[in-house]
């Protein structure tokens, strides 16, 4: 969404007085459906749109809130205001302030939103996760979490520990936790399928990376998931969220998310949104149909970023004798360039261990990684290096 970034003068007030059409206007944006082709908006395209988080029960507005970029709680607050009902945020976000933003936030309005967050990826004991909980809880400034997410699973293997279904089940029945969860970029099939499978039926959520460049494997993961009472709740709705000045006037977002949506598995998608234009932008979704417009749209926003977009499929991992984390690698590479989020880069990136990081892969004179997208990996390394050294 950020074609239309420039224009962020307005505050909360602004945007719920005025309205999406007239505040469109009033920040300068009053031609943005004319201007920028592929984003539209008027009233009655902000009505919630709900659906069911799977066997939570919970209902959700389709649009959501994704927490992860949004530095202050001033859009945060008006996205419930309008009644988006569901916010994502992270243990990690900003290294634990993007809790806290959601924290302030929530003031006031507590119980008319579920609030989803996540375990640190490196979390695999009853102490870390014990820790992680409190931690948010104080952090979130409520005494519940509706859905607590096991984050960044690889495998089914961290899904599947013992010691980590008891303490969530003792967090359940302190009431300090409500649902659980898991969240997945890489190998998300394999992820999806074991909890699908799962005869205990343990978690009941699932947050996958998932746009209109995901491979038809994810994709039937996620409808067997959805099948198996999954809420699959639908990132990386954009692809990436390249600048696109090279396609002229055109924004590709709210097509990116309208083609998520039109998959009626996904309950929910959680396009990040730093400002009241993204807000804007992403919830006018809720009622809007794809249109071949959108598909011609999508089309050529694929074409732009073909040349650099990894589906974080990670296929390519076991062709590279030093077994590379080149999946996360690419991910965090997303972060700085897509996102222009440097902290979230980093971070993702220093959770490489050493010895899969692009440190480890300086005994290949040339690098004999295949990438079944085509991609250059070794070009992908040595931007790592440039951007995190
Ligand atoms: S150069 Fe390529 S094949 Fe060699 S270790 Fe690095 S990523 Fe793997
Ligand atoms: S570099 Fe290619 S094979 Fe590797 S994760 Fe990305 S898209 Fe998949």
């Amino acid at each position: 969404m950020s074609d239309a970034k420039d224009h962020n003068s307005m505050n909360r007030r602004d945007f719920l007085k005025i309205g999406v059409v007239g505040a469109a206007a009033t920040a300068g944006l009053g031609g943005l459906s004319k201007i920028v082709e592929g984003v539209t908006a008027s009233k009655h395209d902000i009505m919630p749109v709900y659906r069911t988080l799977g066997r939570t029960g919970l209902k959700v507005t389709i649009v959501s809130f994704g927490a992860m970029l949004t530095p202050d709680h001033e859009p945060m607050e008006a996205a419930f205001d309008l009644g988006v009902n569901y916010v994502d945020t992270a243990r990690r976000y900003m290294n634990g302030r993007n809790e806290e933003i959601v924290g302030k936030a929530l003031k006031g309005r507590r119980d008319k939103v579920y609030v989803a967050t996540k375990s640190l990826p490196s979390s695999t004991t009853k102490k870390d996760i014990l820790n992680d909980v409190e931690t948010s809880l104080s952090k979130l400034r409520t005494d519940y979490i509706d859905v607590i997410q096991l984050h960044s699973l690889t495998s089914g293997d961290r899904a599947f520990m013992p010691e980590i279904r008891e303490v969530l089940m003792e967090l359940r029945k302190q009431g300090k936790v409500r649902f659980f969860g898991v969240t997945t970029h890489t190998n998300q099939a394999d992820v999806l399928k074991a909890i699908a499978d799962d005869p205990d039926k343990f978690f009941d959520t699932a947050l996958v990376s998932y746009n209109f460049k995901s491979e038809m494997s994810v994709k039937n993961a996620i409808a067997l998931a959805a099948k198996s009472g999954i809420g699959i709740v639908a990132m990386k709705t954009q692809a990436g969220g390249y600048k696109t000045d090279a396609l002229g006037p055109i924004s590709p977002h709210q097509a990116a998310l309208k083609w998520v949506l039109q998959d009626t598995n996904v309950a929910c998608a959680i396009p990040g949104m730093k400002d009241m234009t993204m807000l804007q932008e992403a919830t006018a979704v809720m009622g809007m149909k794809m249109t071949r417009r959108d598909e011609r749209i999508l089309e050529r926003y694929a074409e732009a970023i073909t040349p650099y977009y990894c589906h974080l499929c990670a296929q390519c991992e076991p062709t590279c004798p030093q077994n590379i984390a080149i999946s996360t690698i690419n991910r965090s590479i997303m972060y700085a360039e897509g996102y222009e989020d440097m902290e979230l880069a980093r971070a993702t990136y220093d959770e490489i261990p050493p010895h899969k990081s692009v440190y480890a892969c300086s005994n290949c004179t040339e690098c004999v990684a295949r990438c079944v997208n085509g991609l250059n990996i070794a070009a992908k390394i040595q931007k790592a290096k440039t951007l995190f050294a």
